[in-house]
């Protein structure tokens, strides 16, 4: 996901209007990983007895090809402990109605008006007894909003589950000390169903207004600019006064990720200035695209959860968020 926002980043022009939003989201996306991991590692400090189960980053599918996500699932006998990771510092203010986070000054005056992570909790909880009942479960979900700092919260509805991440071992103690609901069993059937269910969070294509707006081509690994094929296969960067020998399988994910799902013959001729169909055939090969149609028709379309899970994909992406500058 980082991966991609960067890559809209990159792709945009300066002038572009939605340019700051994705440079904003990717900002918000890394704060928020690293809060997640932080009140991740801060439940994985608390002595866990056994049979129980944490499954972080849960994506589960609903109805209607629909999918909810949570940040932190904890599976136990006293219940489904849900838990919404939340990174957002300064002074906050939980309004009611219409339900929302508002981020205020000194002078109480609104900064930035954020979705209500307590709404947003109570959907995940709502969505998650849907689910478990259509697997036939029956089991309490408590559910806590974590801030993986220490915002200062001046207003804030009484009895609502908000903590800071100080306070989250407690919170977890005091789940699993709760009267037992289900077994040791049902613990591990929950769990296990969830993790065969569990699926990709995967929302690409990224919307854009206008997909035009991108540039497409090879872009240079060190500072983003547009890539000059120098020779059959090398490309060149005026700027760095560098070669790159394999652009190629980047700026496919990156069109992927950013265009659409499927691409002709000809857009992967045309990204890439290339002459053959063949050379197009050994590119496709190198990652699991799916072939469609036939004949003239013929094009190459990706399975967003087939590609994250594929080594060479890990790898590439992971090449590329640490060449940045
Ligand atoms: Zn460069």
């Amino acid at each position: 996901m980082e991966f991609a926002l960067q890559q809209a980043v990159d792709r945009l022009p300066p002038g572009d209007l939605t340019r700051a939003d994705k440079e904003q989201s990717l900002s918000n996306l890394r704060a928020g990983v690293s809060g997640e991991k932080r009140i991740f590692e801060t439940v994985c400090s608390v002595m866990l007895p056994d049979g129980v189960v944490l499954i972080q980053n849960l994506a589960l599918p609903l109805l209607g090809g629909m999918q909810f996500q949570m940040d932190l699932v904890i599976v136990a006998k006293s219940g489904i402990l849900l838990i919404e990771s939340k990174q957002i510092a300064g002074r906050l203010r939980f309004h009611p109605v219409p339900a929302e986070l508002r981020k205020v000054d000194e002078n109480g005056e609104i900064q930035i008006v954020y979705d209500c992570p307590l709404a947003q909790l109570a959907d995940q909880k709502e969505n998650l007894l849907q689910w478990l009942r259509m697997e036939g479960y029956r089991v309490p979900v408590l559910g806590a909003v974590v801030f993986a700092n220490n915002p200062i919260i001046e207003e804030i509805g009484q009895d609502a589950p908000v903590y800071k991440i100080r306070e989250v071992r407690n919170l977890v103690r005091r789940h699993l000390e709760r009267k037992s609901v289900i077994n040791d069993e049902d613990v591990m059937a929950i769990s296990e169903t969830m993790r065969e269910h569990a699926q990709s969070y995967l929302p690409f294509p990224l919307q854009h207004p206008n997909r035009s707006a991108y540039f497409t081509g090879p872009i240079c690994r060190h500072c983003r600019k547009p890539l000059k094929k120098q020779s059959k296969r090398t490309w060149y960067c005026d700027i760095c006064l560098l070669s790159d020998g394999d652009p190629y399988l980047v700026t496919l994910l990156a069109w992927f990720i950013l265009i659409r799902k499927t691409i002709s013959p000809r857009e992967v001729m045309n990204l890439f200035d290339l002459k053959a169909h063949k050379s197009v055939r050994n590119l496709m090969m190198q990652l699991p695209f799916e072939k469609i149609g036939s004949g003239k028709t013929i094009g190459y379309q990706a399975d967003y959860a087939l590609l994250v899970n594929t080594e060479a994909v890990i790898q590439l992406i992971g090449e590329w968020l640490a060449s940045e500058e």
